[in-house]
This record gives structure tokens, sequence and C-alpha cells, in this order.
């Protein structure tokens, strides 16, 4: 009994544990066959597990009506039933069928697990067989073992199921929540990072590694435009948490990103009133809605443009000519105010032309057609046109002789490079040197245009490039611009798939460079040595 008990509960996997009683029980009442029966809330039973019964009898009879046969008296009383003789005892039903069997007594004992009526344990012998009070005592004892065994490997299999079914749905979460597109941070009461998901990574450039577990109010800083930080005194969460409030209303707002920068984030709040512990979380959704803010400014900023900037021109022209109607000048005087017109429409037409291609690149309506393009004939045309309009300035370039062709649009290049080189011109007021290099190096070709003009704040740097950002400076003041060159160039640059950045030089001057492809990457060109090392210059003053 010790080791039929021991065997029976060696194991938490529930079709091992129903083998080893089967055999257990077989040897303990020397019974040529055994059966586990499990009673289903209906009354009725249905067999789990046997062993020594022919295929022919498990098809005959399989299930069992609540209280149907000796099984099911023994299930329903709770009671040992014990049959000495299958042939002359009138409470066995299907005596055929033990004939054919070839089974002569058998004795079923209920199993109780928990003191719940779980089913019943079934031995059974080939010879008639008067079972003693103490075998009937054995096989109740035993009994109550395999029932315990039984319910212990159920209960591990339903947790194991339970586990499974959990650790599937929180693989399904952890899916969605990292290829979701917009923000998701989830916080403790104490505002501190409980979940922060890659969408979140790439908004605020912070790693979740990094921030999960610190407070978000060090790091996210959320602020309306140019007001102090939220989190110092309103916070939207402070509601969901001090007041159970459970959603708070969408609103538009800044953080921080860990390049310093601000990001426009549209973000709503939602409350987990019952998180782990009991204690409740905030999940917070932030969508990156910058490049809409920008728009949205970019629009302002055209309707102020309109406003003022070509409003200027345009007074200019209609005072003139109303002069030249109203006034009979003769003609040597009327020249110079004629000049005046021509020159502000000129102006006037430059302004409409940024602004026009400024809403033809965000429309995605320009021409693009990129091809195999030498550089240097590009940099000379655009070079050319600036000399011809300065005597201020001198000219150096710097090609080497082999530059490979670039990938490019010529027409587009050829705008990138003449806006760069007006700009050192124009940033020049006092005049200077010009030089314009070209590097190939791996995949691309860069491209430098340096000046010794005003120069450029390093803080101003960053800005440079967005839409009507000019610098405060007073010695610009004079100079004519509206801040949508740059903003160009940096499209143009990036329909090629290059970077353009500038850098701040010590002493006068800047340097602004940008990068194109290569037609075909340099490593996978052979070049013969001392090829590359071919002239440099080439000063054309
Ligand atoms: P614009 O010249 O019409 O104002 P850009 O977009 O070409 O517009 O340039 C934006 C601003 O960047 C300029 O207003 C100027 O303040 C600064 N900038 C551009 N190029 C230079 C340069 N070579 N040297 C100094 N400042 C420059």
């Amino acid at each position: 009994m010790l080791a039929a008990g021991r065997a029976v509960a060696s194991s938490l996997a529930l079709e091992e544990v129903l083998a080893r009683i089967l055999e257990a029980a077989c040897e303990l009442l020397e019974a040529c066959a055994a059966a586990v029966w499990e009673l289903k809330d209906d009354g009725a039973l249905r067999r789990r597990a046997a062993l020594g019964l022919s295929e022919t009898y498990l098809h005959t009879v399989a299930d069992l009506s609540a209280g149907e046969g000796v099984t099911g008296l023994a299930a329903r009383d709770g009671k040992i039933v014990a049959i000495a003789d299958a042939a002359a005892d009138p409470r066995v039903s299907v005596r055929a069928l033990w004939a054919e069997e070839g089974i002569r007594a058998f004795v079923s004992a209920p199993l109780t697990a928990r003191e719940r009526m779980v089913g019943a344990l079934n031995v059974y012998r080939r010879d008639t067989h008067r079972f003693a009070p103490d075998e009937l005592d054995l096989l109740a004892g035993f009994a109550d073992l395999a029932a315990a065994a039984i319910n212990n490997a159920q209960l591990h299999e339903r947790t194991l199921h339970a586990l499974s079914e959990v650790e599937a749905r929180e693989a399904l979460l952890s899916t969605v929540i990292g290829h979701a597109s917009d923000g998701i941070i989830v916080l403790d009461d104490q505002y501190r990072v409980v979940l922060f998901n890659p969408a979140c990574e790439q908004l605020t450039g912070q790693r979740a590694a990094e921030v999960v577990g610190r407070r978000c109010f060090e790091f996210l800083r959320c602020h309306r435009c140019g007001e102090a930080p939220l989190c110092e005194g309103a916070c939207p969460m402070t509601p969901i948490f001090a007041l159970a409030q459970h959603a708070i209303p969408y609103s538009e707002l800044m953080v921080n990103t860990s390049g310093g920068r601000e990001r426009w984030v549209g973000a709503s709040w939602a409350a987990v009133p019952d998180g782990p512990e009991g204690r409740p979380l905030a999940v917070m959704v932030l969508r990156d809605i910058t490049a809409a803010r920008e728009a949205d400014q970019m629009k302002s900023a055209i309707i102020g443009l309109v406003s003022h900037e070509l409003r200027t021109p345009l007074t200019s022209i209609r005072m003139l000519s109303e002069l030249l109607v109203e006034h009979d000048f003769p003609p040597p005087e009327a020249r110079p105010l004629l000049e005046d017109i021509a020159s502000e429409a000129r102006r006037l037409g430059r302004l409409i032309e940024q602004v026009l291609e400024v809403a033809r690149l965000e429309g995605g309506r320009v021409a693009f057609a990129p091809q195999p393009v030498a550089v240097p004939p590009l940099v000379t045309a655009a070079v050319d046109l600036l000399r011809s309009q300065t005597g201020r300035h001198s000219f150096d370039l710097d090609l080497p002789p082999d530059l490979p062709p670039v990938h490019a649009d010529p027409d587009r290049l050829r705008q990138v490079l003449d806006n760069l080189v007006a700009n050192a011109v124009k940033y020049s007021p006092a005049g200077g040197r010009i030089t314009i290099r070209a590097v190939a190096q791996g995949q691309e070709m860069q491209i430098s245009v340096s000046d010794e003009g005003i120069g450029i704040p390093p803080e101003a740097l960053p800005r440079l490039f967005t839409p009507f950002s000019r610098l405060a400076g007073a010695d610009q003041v004079h100079i004519e611009g509206i801040g949508l060159g740059l903003h160009i160039a940096r499209s143009l640059v990036a329909l090629h798939g290059g970077r353009i950045w500038a850098t701040s030089t010590p002493g006068p001057g800047s340097t602004f460079h940008f990068t194109v492809p290569l037609t075909v990457p340099l490593a996978a060109v052979p070049v013969a040595s001392g090829q590359r090392e071919g002239r440099r210059g080439g000063d054309v003053t």
C-alpha cells in the first residue's frame, strides 16, 4: 500500500498518474484489469483510463448514466460495491459482456477528493472471488490516495494551462504594445515609469532600459508651448491618482527629448484603478504631432509673410508706378524710378517663387529625375553666375579631378548649390573668399561651401533649416531674405537621400555641407593606387 501510494504520488502528469493507479490497483488485489471512471457534473460517468480490458469492451461501454451499473451505484452512494460472481449477481446488467471479457468478479470503489465525489476505481478478476473485508479496506484506502493524486495532477494540468494562456496573452499584449505607432507610457502612482514602448523611445530618444523605474517628471517635462512644465503643479495625471478620475481629455503638449530638443505630442491619459498590488496606474498615450504643428506654424508664418514681406516690395512698386503715372518725368529722371520698380518686382518674384517651391515640395509635386551627374560642371556654373554679380568675393574650387558621378537630379542639385553659394555671398557683405569642396567617400559625395562672412552662433545651428528662421543679428538686418532657402535646400537634399548641416567656424564665416549618393559606391570601384591623389584645387578667383 505504501509503495503503491508513493508510486501514484510521484508524478504530476495526469496520464502517468492514471497509469500508475491502474497498475498498483491490479497488484494490490491480484487483479487482471482495472479502470478509472470520472464523474461528470450531471452525475454521469465516463471512463478516463483502463488497463487489461479489450478494445471491444472499451468501445461498447465508455459512458454510464447517473447510477447505471455497479460503478454507477458505487459513485452515486459513495460506497464500495463488490461482486463475487458476475454471472450470478442480479446487480450486474451486462453479464454477457463480462462473460465474453472473461471477468467473473469485480469491485468498484468511489473516488473522493476534498470530500467531493470525483469518480470510481474498478478492479476486475478472472475468477469468482469473494472480496474479504481487509481487501476492501485496502482498496478503499488506496482509492483515497489515488483520488488525491488525480486531483493534484488535474490541478497541476489546469495551472499549466492557465499559465500558458497567461503567457500567450502577455506575448500578444507586448507585441501589440511593441508595434503600436503611438507612444505608450505606464506610470505608477509615484509617477515612476513601469512601461515605455518602442514608439516612445523613438519619440523621445530615451531608452526604455534607462527610464523604467525613473519618475516621468525627471526627463519628460511635459509643457505647453512657452510655459513652465506641467509637473510643477498642473500635471494631468494628478486627478487620476488623487481623485480616481478615469480619463483625462486629450491635450497637445511639448515633451523634452534626450537630444535636448522638444517635440509636439498629442497626449491622452487613462486610469487603471486596480494595478498590481491594488495600486492605481496611469496610461499615457503620446502621438507625435510635431510635423502637423510645424505645418500649422508654417501656414501662420506664410500668412504673416504675405501680409508683411510681400507687401513691402508691392507697396514700393505701387508707389513708384503711381509717381510715374501722376508726374510727367523726363526720361533721365524716370530711369532710376523704373529701375527701382524692376528691382522690387524681381524681389517680389523671388519671394513668391520660394513660397511656391515650399508648397510644391510639401505637396510632393516637385519634378525629380535622378541620374548619373558630374558635379564639377554644376559647381562651376553656380559659381560663374554669382561671380558675375559680385566684385568683392573670390571663389576657390577644391574639386578632385577624378570625382565619380553622383546619383542626382541635375536641376535640383544645382538649386541646392545656387542657394548655398548665394547665401555665402549674401552673408559675407564685406566680401572674402568662398570655397567649394567636394569629397567622395564610401557611398556618397560630401559637398561643402565655406565663407568668411558674418558667421552663425553655434546655438542657432539646429534651427537654421526650419522654415522662416532668420538669425536676429544686427549684421544681417539689411540682408534680404525670408528664411526659406535652407529649408528648400534641406528638402531637396532629403529627396536625394542625403543630409545637410552647417558648422560654425571659430573666427569669421560659416560652412554648409551636404551629401548626395554616388552612382556606384566607392568600395565597389577598383581604384588604381595614386589615382585618388590627383590634382586638388583649381583656383577660380
Ligand atoms: P534667407 O537667406 O532667405 O533668410 P535661408 O533659409 O537661406 O533664408 O537662410 C536662413 C538663415 O540662415 C538666414 O536668414 C541667415 O540668418 C542664416 N544663414 C544662411 N546662410 C548663412 C551664411 N552663409 N552665413 C551666415 N548665416 C547664414
